[in-house]
């Protein structure tokens, strides 16, 4: 009887406590997942996009830019986005030619999620136009903002923005920015970078009508940080922005004009999407200028910061942050590297250059001395043979030969090779911060960035 009681009590014991064990798993259960999915939620859809570029930032480039500024801290330390590696993006376009894209190939897959023939913006290889992530977040409401430092109708912007058979037509392309409309409403509220003489041309003149729109012109670096109105048009050079090495103190940086156009943008409720690249990486890759690459990568970087610390602060901003493709075939390493020189790529002699090859070279056709030039803006003990070299090139009244001679004595004593003038179709990697970054995990091809962002923006209905 005793020993029967004691069972029963135990076996009641027992019932009870798992009863209440369930309960409480059960309850908590309940309260956890709809807590989880709201912060999920909230965490995963993101208000904000910046999408960032680095038109031809192959994955040496970066190498090279991490080793000069490392160089110049005196220390190892890395770029500002290299932290936030999520993947690769394959970048091949569709065109029955090519499998290495050009910038319009690459621009029009990311920004409206299909692939297509190089020299195509935004349109397929039947010339049909194709929606853009810009044109979408326009539908929604969102501001959008253009930031780069290549002419704005160059392939990226007008990929992300208009729709053209050929990224040639410039003169087009910058008309379509004023007649392409989403609602009734120009598709862009801030437009900042180079290309003036595409905008203000004697058939018609672009800056005017935006202006009649309230639009606010801006093209020096002083009236555009004094600007306060919602919508503008930044025209910093007649062609693209000079390499930020070779710029007066009129010329806004990237950083400047990503701080400008976000503090406009921000001001919508309903989001934003921004467009922001460093353009001009592949115009000095296509010279293979070293000087004019590192000095672009240091200008990038300034701006990625100032768009990633506005996603911290800001918490509700996604920053995807990529190249198109690569540009020169930079290679971290050439030939001539022996036991003697060191088994290096060298950023000290990059870093003795206070103007580009290009801008000296300029110099010396304007009627100055080689040798002058070459002491006035290279921080190093050249050689006879150096010299000589440029005063032959300099005789010739060649600015490109110049150029080239003035670059031969950075890649040589920095251990930096070059393979094509053109570019390289190697994958590129894909650095993201912010929420819905895991979307961009892994090996993706350059469509899913578009398909990734009218993911995000159909939450947004
Ligand atoms: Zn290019």
């Amino acid at each position: 009887m005793y020993r029967k009681l004691t069972t029963r009590f135990k076996l009641i014991i027992s019932l009870v406590s798992t009863a209440i064990v369930t309960l409480f798993i059960v309850t908590g259960f309940q309260h956890q997942p709809s807590q989880t999915n709201q912060g999920e939620k909230q965490k995963n859809e993101p208000k904000n996009i910046i999408f960032v570029v680095g038109d031809g930032m192959g994955m040496p480039i970066i190498n090279g830019y991490r080793t000069l500024k490392s160089e110049k801290k005196g220390a190892f330390t890395h770029t500002a986005w290299e932290q936030y590696l999520v993947g690769m993006q394959m970048t091949h376009p569709n065109d029955p030619r090519d499998n290495i894209t050009d910038s319009s190939a690459a621009a029009t897959a990311m920004a409206t999620g299909t692939k297509t023939y190089n020299d195509a913006i935004a349109v397929d290889n039947q010339h049909h136009h194709l929606k853009s992530v810009v044109e979408d977040a326009k539908e929604k409401n969102m501001s959008v903002g253009f930031v780069v430092t290549s002419d704005l109708t160059d392939a990226t912007p007008a990929a992300f923005g208009v729709h053209n058979v050929s990224r040639r037509n410039y003169n087009e392309i910058a008309d379509q920015y004023f007649d392409e409309k989403v609602n009734g409403s120009h598709k862009i509220d801030i437009l900042l970078g180079g290309g003036a003489k595409y905008f203000i041309r004697d058939d018609r003149n672009l800056a005017e009508e935006f202006q009649k729109d309230g639009y606010q012109l801006v093209t020096t670096k002083q009236q555009l940080l004094k600007s306060k109105n919602d919508n503008l048009l930044g025209l910093f050079h007649e062609t693209e922005m000079d390499k930020a090495i070779d710029r007066d103190g009129q010329t806004p940086s990237l950083k400047d004009m990503t701080n400008a156009a976000l503090k406009q943008l921000e001001k919508n409720e309903n989001g934003f999407f921004m467009l922001l690249e460093g353009s001009n990486i592949d115009s000095a890759g296509h010279d293979n200028d070293v000087v004019g690459v590192m000095s672009e990568m240091e200008d990038f970087e300034k701006a990625v910061q100032a768009a990633l610390d506005f996603a911290k602060k800001d918490q509700e901003t996604l920053v995807i942050i990529t190249a198109d493709h690569s540009t020169g075939g930079f290679s971290y390493g050439s030939d001539g590297m022996t036991r003697e020189t060191g088994y290096k790529w060298d950023p000290k002699p990059i870093l003795a250059a206070k103007k580009t090859p290009g801008y000296m070279a300029e110099k010396m056709e304007e009627g100055r001395e080689p040798e002058d030039v070459l002491n006035a803006y290279i921080d190093l003990k050249l050689t006879k043979d150096e010299i000589q070299q440029v005063k032959n090139a300099a005789s010739e009244k060649d600015t490109s030969l110049i150029s080239k001679q003035i670059q031969t004595i950075f890649d040589r004593r920095s251990f930096t090779g070059w393979t094509t003038k053109a570019h390289t179709g190697e994958d590129v990697p894909v650095y993201a911060y912010g929420p819905g970054k895991d979307k961009w995990s892994g090996l993706i091809d350059n469509t899913e960035h578009a398909q990734n962002i009218f993911e995000i923006l159909e939450k947004k209905r």
